[in-house]
């Protein structure tokens, strides 16, 4: 059994952490909400007062943080990790950021002679809950051997995307196709209520039909359908909108940069940008349905 850092407790990290000291790993955990660490080590974790303080011990450091700056800054900047881990430990990011950023810190990792993986993951917090996620390595394929014990708890498909950064490109692409997808199905759904069909019986009938993809198989943004998604609950939890907008600007970037065509998703993060600029920053991206529906501020 390993000795696990974890940084970021957040709708993510806490659930895979849980599954990590559920295989019976040994887990220091940490996160910049004290709550969220006491939560963690209500479950069996060691509850650490600092990111440097959680790796002093670790063979493996897992984080899972909103952004890059937050990586940069955690590894490299005041967190301090990469200089606090002990030498020969793994380290595996599996937050969703640029590319540039998972490269620069995996440059910085191996200047210290560690290897590091970027490692973000698709599957939502349902996902990560019941250990089924799909991970987007980047990285060595030594480092990815390395993790596989570990991926392999919190996940069932490991997919290697190929040198540092590599799981970030893909987990990009994924994430504005999920943005299109996401809007598609809100504005159908829209549509079919507006002309009085019941969105469960549409639903159905997409599902099966042409139409059918996971934000209207699994993740079904019309509340009332499917009693496990966010639209249930208030679109609490979940996905957030304002991760969802940083996914989308992430994408925009790279598109700028590559000159690749992408009308759809440039449309995408412009709707998800005002939807969250109307105050629904914090809400599952599934909410989406109600800027279409002109409800944002009722
Ligand atoms: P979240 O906002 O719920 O959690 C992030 C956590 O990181 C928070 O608890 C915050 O306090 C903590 N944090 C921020 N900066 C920190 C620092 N410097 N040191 C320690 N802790 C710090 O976000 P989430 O939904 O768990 O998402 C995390 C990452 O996973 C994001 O990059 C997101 O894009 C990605 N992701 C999320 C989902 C999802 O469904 N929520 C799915 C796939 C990928």
């Amino acid at each position: 059994m390993a000795d696990i850092a974890f940084i970021g407790l957040g709708n993510m990290g806490a659930p895979m952490a849980e599954n990590l000291i559920k295989a019976g790993h040994r887990l220091s955990v940490y996160d910049l909400n004290p709550q969220a660490v006491e939560r963690l080590s209500g479950a069996g974790a060691t509850p650490a007062a600092s990111a440097t303080d959680a790796v002093g011990s670790a063979q493996v450091v897992i984080s899972m943080l909103p952004a890059g700056p937050h990586v940069r800054d955690c590894y490299l900047g005041k967190g301090n990790v990469m200089a606090a881990t002990p030498a020969g430990a793994l380290l595996m990011d599996c937050s969703t950021i640029d590319a540039a950023t998972a490269r620069a810190v995996a440059t910085a990792a191996g200047e210290r002679g560690l290897m590091m993986l970027d490692a973000p993951v698709s599957g939502g917090v349902n996902g990560a809950i019941n250990g089924t996620l799909t991970f987007m390595v980047g990285g060595s394929g030594e480092a990815l051997e390395q993790g596989r014990p570990y991926f392999e708890i919190m996940g069932k498909n490991i997919f290697h995307a190929g040198e540092a950064g590599a799981g970030q490109v893909a987990k990009m692409c994924n994430n504005m196709l999920l943005g299109i997808l996401m809007t598609g199905t809100s504005e159908a759904l829209n549509l079919g209520v507006a002309q009085g069909l019941d969105p469960a019986v549409l639903s159905d009938i997409m599902k099966q039909s042409s139409g059918g993809n996971w934000a209207l198989n699994v993740y079904n943004p019309y509340p009332g359908v499917m009693d496990t998604a966010p639209a249930s609950k208030g679109y609490q939890g979940g996905f957030g909108v304002d991760l969802m907008t940083k996914d989308l600007g992430l994408a925009m970037q790279a598109a700028v940069a590559t000159r690749t065509a992408t009308p759809l998703g440039s449309l995408a993060r412009s709707l998800y940008q005002a939807h969250s600029l109307q105050g629904s920053g914090g809400l599952d991206f599934s909410s989406i349905i109600r800027f279409l529906q002109g409800e944002d501020d009722q």
